[in-house]
């Protein structure tokens, strides 16, 4: 293997860390960054993550709510708790763990919370300010791969990147905030004719495809930066990323593992979020 391994967890720790700090300042100044969650149904993956969102915002000496609840809520009655989180000032940040069941319309809810408490980034508000370089709160995921580039000291700036994926949720925002921080940016997916070739052409890869291994030694250039977003369980249980890990790390610069690579910074994103919710409500710094 020659890749250098980007160790997420522990780029996530010391960003949890910094927030921590500065939370603990905001409550000098008499505010607590809120976070509430709302959980509907019983999807055994969602309650996991909306059980470590809570851990972690606890950890951070953050209030967290997690209002859980059956999957039979009607609509209406979710729409109304959050025009309440939305009025509460106890509350920066607001997130709906999706999927939602089939009966809710997800677009409804999202853009029924407040942009400005809109901890995921994917208010029309905040994603048409992404695009247009304004003042947002960032998706979690495609912000947590650009921390991980400047973290481990990889520039962004005139590099070719190339995004494979084009999901709302990571591929558009993740092209979007690479050409924010001046990468030359170029977006493929399923229909992408000679997918190898341009991927081979990246010096920053970043792959979001949710086919487990899909991506190996053939696509990456030499020493490229290839960030793995795909999170996928094998049949004998194990995770695996998009990217087969140990092909691809004989060929690039820079890797990021799965587990223990993307998968830790989307919370920390959304931590960071929730603070940067809650200065700017509160008109601090
Ligand atoms: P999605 O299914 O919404 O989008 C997948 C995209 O990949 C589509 O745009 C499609 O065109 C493209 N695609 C599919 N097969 C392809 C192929 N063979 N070649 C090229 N492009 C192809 O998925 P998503 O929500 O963007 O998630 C992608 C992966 O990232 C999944 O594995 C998901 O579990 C993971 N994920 C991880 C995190 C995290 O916290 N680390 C967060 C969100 C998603």
């Amino acid at each position: 293997m020659s890749a250098a391994i980007i160790d997420g967890k522990a780029i996530s720790n010391a960003i949890r860390e910094e927030i921590r700090a500065e939370a603990e300042a905001l409550k000098a100044k008499g505010v607590v960054p809120g976070l509430a969650v709302i959980l509907v149904g019983d999807d055994p993956a969602s309650k996991v993550y909306v059980g470590n969102k809570e851990k972690a915002c606890l950890a951070t000496g953050f209030h967290s709510v997690v209002h859980r609840l059956p999957a039979e809520t009607p609509q209406a009655e979710l729409l109304a708790l959050i025009d309440r989180l939305n009025a509460d000032p106890a509350i920066h940040g607001i997130l709906v763990q999706l999927p939602l069941p089939k009966h809710i319309n997800e677009k409804a809810v999202i853009d029924a919370i407040r942009p400005d408490k809109d901890v995921d980034g994917f208010h029309p508000v905040n994603t048409g300010n992404l695009m247009i370089g304004d003042e947002s709160l960032l998706p979690c995921t495609p912000a947590g791969c650009i921390e991980l580039l400047k973290r481990s000291g990889i520039g962004i700036a005139g590099k070719h990147a190339v995004v494979i994926g084009r999901s709302n949720i990571v591929g558009k925002p993740a092209a979007m905030l690479l050409l924010r921080e001046h990468a030359t940016v170029t977006i493929c997916h399923s229909r992408t004719p000679n997918l190898e070739a341009i991927a081979k052409q990246a010096d920053i890869l970043v792959v979001a495809i949710g086919r487990a291994k899909a991506i190996d030694a053939r696509h990456v250039k030499p020493g490229a930066a290839v960030i793995d977003v795909g999170i996928n369980r094998l049949p004998d249980g194990k995770l695996a990323g998009d990217v087969d890990f140990d092909s691809a790390a004989e060929v690039a610069g820079w890797i990021t593992p799965v587990p223990g690579g993307v998968g830790p910074m989307t919370i920390t994103m959304l931590l960071r979020n929730t603070l940067t919710a809650a200065k700017r409500i509160h008109g601090i710094g």
